[in-house]
């Protein structure tokens, strides 16, 4: 099997968000599944672990780098068949997500609009199932197209097959590392009307209209994608190399699920400690979802704080950022607050970015 071109010693640093981790021994770019076959063969010959690679937006890479082979996805295309009033779009998983979800709402599909200005490529989004301002990619997705790493096989997961549910997959838990993602396809509405479900986009919205002096009504596909990303632009959460705040994975933190009982007990040491503040709540499927961002700060850690060389983003206080720091700085300062709010909370704060070399497939092969 002849393999794509490999590099030796890639810094991964420029491949990441947040511009950080040190060399890939192996690096390998994939544009096709012959090609991701081949990196794939090329690691298990060696006996190496495998870390798959998009757009490394939400990856945290160690300093030490990673000691087996990276294999980069730069598949690209996409595929558009209308079935009525919806839609079939299959889209190569290198395809940059957010100019899949310009080119939706350029073909009048809705369904994807919220997710604007989300870095990142289109096969890692069942990974973590994406999601913002109220829509997330598994309300959409009815298929993924993968390579089983272990048969070299491909396989088809329906939308229901994939496990999805808050930040999560089958692809990110049970099956992490097992499956490289090569296609995903969506179900969309043809439509122009976009859905707003999201009381602070809502809100986002009828202010840019006002501004713009175009009356409060239907809201289009395109009305709603401007707003996501100058809203998302206000908090750093769209990458722009002259705001410092967006050198991030993003939110490095998943809010926190809660059941009746632990809520209770959370209010009541908070209330404890003597503050009046009510602990902010929102229903979540049964749950109880705590925004992450406030118990990061109401356990003493400010918007813009800096510890050596990482910091929190002066704008948002989930994201934690890379000011010229490393690796080493940025976990240190996340295990400080994982520790600081569990002890005023009694909360474990759980990482959403994934850690490079931490994925089950390399316990089983490295
Ligand atoms: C500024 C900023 C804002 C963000 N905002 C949001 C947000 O609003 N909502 C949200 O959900 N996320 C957000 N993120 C996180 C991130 O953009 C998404 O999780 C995105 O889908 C990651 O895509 P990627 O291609 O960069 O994946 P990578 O970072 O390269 O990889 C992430 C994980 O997915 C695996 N992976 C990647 N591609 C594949 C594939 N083809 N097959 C199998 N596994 C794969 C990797 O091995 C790794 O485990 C944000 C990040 C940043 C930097």
């Amino acid at each position: 099997m002849t393999h794509p071109p490999i590099r030796e010693q890639e810094p991964l640093a420029q491949h990441t968000t947040l511009g950080l981790g040190g060399p890939a021994r192996f690096f390998a770019d994939c544009s096709t599944a012959e090609d991701v076959c081949a990196a794939i063969a090329y690691a298990r010959e060696r006996t190496l672990p495998l870390l798959i690679l998009g757009g490394g937006s939400n990856l945290v890479v160690p300093d030490t780098g990673f000691p087996g082979v990276v294999l980069h996805l730069m598949s690209r295309g996409m595929e558009c068949a209308l079935n009525g009033q919806r839609a079939d779009v299959r889209v190569a998983g290198g395809e940059p997500w957010d100019d899949v979800v310009m080119e939706c709402i350029r073909r009048n599909l809705g369904g994807l609009e919220c997710l604007a200005g989300i870095p990142g490529t289109a096969g890692a989004t069942p990974v973590q199932n994406v999601g913002a301002y109220g829509q997330e990619v598994a309300e959409c997705i009815t298929a993924v197209y993968a390579i089983d790493i272990d048969t070299l096989r491909p396989v088809r997961f329906s939308g229901g097959e994939c496990g999805f549910h808050y930040r999560g997959s089958r692809f990110k838990e049970a099956d992490a590392g097992k499956f490289v993602i090569l296609e995903v396809e969506f179900s969309l509405a043809v439509t122009t009307r976009a859905v707003i479900r999201y009381p602070e986009l809502a809100r986002a919205i009828e202010r840019d209209a006002a501004r713009a002096g175009i009356p409060a009504g239907t809201v289009t596909l395109e009305q709603a994608r401007a707003s996501v990303v100058r809203l998302r632009k206000s908090k750093g959460m769209v990458l722009d190399p002259d705001d410092p705040d967006s050198r991030s994975a993003g939110s490095f933190f998943t809010n926190p699920l809660v059941t009746d009982q632990d809520l209770a007990a959370i209010c009541r040491r908070w209330a404890d400690a003597g503050h009046d503040e009510p602990v902010p709540v929102f229903p979540a499927a049964g749950m109880h979802k705590l925004p992450a961002g406030w118990l990061v700060e109401r356990a003493g850690f400010p918007r813009g704080l800096r510890r050596g060389g990482a910091g929190i983003s002066t704008k948002h206080a989930l994201a934690l950022v890379n000011y010229g720091g490393s690796t080493g700085d940025l976990l240190a300062l996340a295990s400080d607050i994982q520790a600081g709010v569990l002890s005023a909370f009694n909360v474990k704060l759980e990482m959403e970015p994934v850690l490079a070399g931490a994925e089950p497939w390399r316990q089983r092969h490295g």
